[in-house]
């Protein structure tokens, strides 16, 4: 028998149109590219969300076709987000970042029929002009006034082609399955992959990202997502705070310390979320610069593992609380949050920092497993360590147009296999040991890089941390750690390794420190290991 419930479909059309209805004046506020702080409204966005699905219409854009934006967090790529998936087709990001051969390739497989991109980022479609996907149209993300010289063919502005049409669109009933944006994942081997979403994978994800025991965004929240619209959808903080009708507030192209630290004081941002290196960032300039931010409650920290030390240090500098959450691009991104249970509620800091330092618990909707020899479950007691598998109605059940990249990506029983090699304990919080392509096998044993790392970032003398694999003749491999010291600083390499004692087993202490002006990072922010393994080749450790 089935039940009597109304069958709506979980659209992204519906969430906007939730958010004008009834939080039709809440505020979404860009630093624009161009340079002014531009400010409207719920209702103002999705009077230009409709004219921009004409204007795409007008362009050729149906159902299903793939329209890629190259783009900062702006008002127009929230506005790119809602037309494109509202009409029915896909809304393509790329990060600019990647390498152009990277990028010639996402939009060629993707066969882009329209390409969104804003002013900086005009250069980076330039150099790939012979490259473009067949026939596609180039649209600079910004007024007549402020157009470019270019030598793309046809480019228009993106205001010019929204200027005259009507507001109001038809927008079509899609079902709740209809593709509605792509994001591929920038493997650092091989080519990358395409994650496809659908309207209701989207939904769904907004709902988990609203829970309380997700990111808790509501309507008392004004968030500034500095992680990247290119990265994960801003890892879905677009279409969750329409959902929950927060405040939106964008940074544009401004990414750096001074700039965020700025916005989020003046626009009183509750919420933020971004990469660790960006909060490195913050949290010097803060400093510095002596800013308060009594608004800011909490910080979602993610994409690498969180240190103690940032934890800490948003907590007791910045009185904003910093929440560890971890995902990955094929989990649309959420996949776990570490937030305490009630009975550890009234432990002390120091006995809870225990589990806030891990990468989180689940959120319904995300279930998983590690995996052992021959993909047995494992136990979940915090010791035992395999390979992290997920499924769910969020994460992707295969790669877009890219059979080759299904090979191996799933286990006998449809669980996606992350690649990352973690523990689950008997709370249900999982913390990650390493990529499973990072993790140093020393003498039978394994010896977790991120372990290492978080421990070395606690030294007040280091700015960044990096532990690597040096081949060994006897033990097989040995940890060499590679620091980028704290600017004006010349830590001792004694000093730096007497933080491990007693926190580690003595097998894990790193055979060497090496310093280096920089590390190298992945288009996402993460540290780029194969480039720094490569960098070490041949590396000889002491004795
Ligand atoms: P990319 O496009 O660089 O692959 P993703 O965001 O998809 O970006 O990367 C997902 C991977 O990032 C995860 O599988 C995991 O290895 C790493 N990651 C994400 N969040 C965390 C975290 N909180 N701690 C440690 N690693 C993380």
């Amino acid at each position: 028998m089935l039940g009597k419930m109304m069958d709506t479909q979980l659209t992204i059309n519906s969430l906007i149109e939730f958010a004008v209805k009834f939080h039709g004046s809440t505020e979404i506020v860009t630093r624009s590219v161009e340079g002014p702080i531009h400010r409207y409204t719920y209702a103002d966005s999705y009077k230009r969300i409709g004219k921009l699905a004409h204007a795409l219409a007008g362009l050729g854009v149906g159902e299903g076709d793939r329209v890629a934006t190259l783009a900062w967090n702006t008002n127009r790529h929230f506005e790119l987000y809602f037309a494109v998936s509202g009409m029915g087709a896909i809304c393509h990001t790329i990060n600019p970042r990647l390498f152009a051969d990277q990028i010639a390739y996402i939009l060629n497989h993707a066969g882009d029929k329209v390409i969104f991109v804003d002013l900086t980022f005009v250069p980076v479609l330039e150099a790939l002009v012979d490259r473009l996907p067949v026939g596609a149209r180039v649209v600079i993300m910004t007024d007549a006034e402020h157009m470019p010289e270019t030598q793309i063919p046809g480019a228009l502005a993106f205001e010019d082609i929204i200027g005259a049409e009507a507001e109001d669109y038809p927008w079509p009933a899609l079902d709740e399955n209809t593709a509605s944006s792509l994001c591929y994942s920038s493997g650092t081997t091989g080519n990358p992959k395409g994650v496809l979403y659908s309207h209701r994978s989207t939904v769904l994800h907004s709902w988990a990202t609203c829970a309380a025991d997700g990111l808790a965004v509501s309507a008392r929240d004004a968030v500034l997502p500095v992680v990247p619209m290119f990265h994960v959808n801003a890892w879905g903080l677009p279409y969750a705070c329409a959902m929950a009708g927060a405040k939106l507030i964008f940074p544009g192209a401004g990414m750096d310390g001074k700039s965020v630290a700025e916005l989020l004081a003046d626009e009183g941002a509750t919420m933020s979320a971004g990469v660790p290196t960006i909060w490195a960032m913050l949290l010097a300039h803060l400093k510095e610069a002596g800013v308060q931010l009594p608004k800011l409650e909490r910080v979602i920290v993610g994409g690498s593992a969180v240190p103690q030390s940032m934890i800490e240090a948003f907590e007791n500098d910045v009185g904003a609380e910093c929440i560890h959450a971890w995902g990955m691009t094929e989990m649309s991104p959420l996949g776990t949050v570490a937030r305490i249970k009630n009975s550890m509620t009234g432990a002390a800091p120091s006995e809870t920092i225990q589990y806030r330092v891990k990468q989180g618990r689940p959120v319904y909707g995300v279930d998983m497993k590690i995996a052992g020899d021959g993909g047995k479950p494992l136990d979940h007691d915090g010791d035992a360590f395999g390979e992290l598998c997920v499924r769910g109605p969020w994460i992707t059940g295969g790669y877009f147009e890219d059979d080759d990249a299904d090979k191996g990506a799933f286990d006998d029983d449809g669980y996606l296999r992350t690649g990352d090699v973690s523990t689950i304990d008997a709370e249900g919080f999982m913390q990650i040991v390493d990529r499973a392509k990072d993790v140093i096998k020393s003498g039978g044993e394994w010896i977790s890089s991120i372990e290492l790392e978080n421990l070395a970032v606690g030294h007040a003398d280091v700015a960044e941390a990096a532990v690597i694999g040096i081949e060994h003749d006897k033990w097989g491999e040995r940890p060499l750690l590679v620091i980028v010291p704290a600017k004006g600083k010349a830590p001792a390499p004694d000093d730096i390794l007497a933080l491990f004692d007693g926190k580690v087993a003595k097998m894990c202490i790193p055979d060497a420190v090496e310093f280096v002006d920089e590390l190298p990072h992945t288009a996402t922010g993460k540290i780029l290991k194969t480039k720094l393994r490569e960098d070490f080749k041949g590396y000889s450790l002491p004795g």
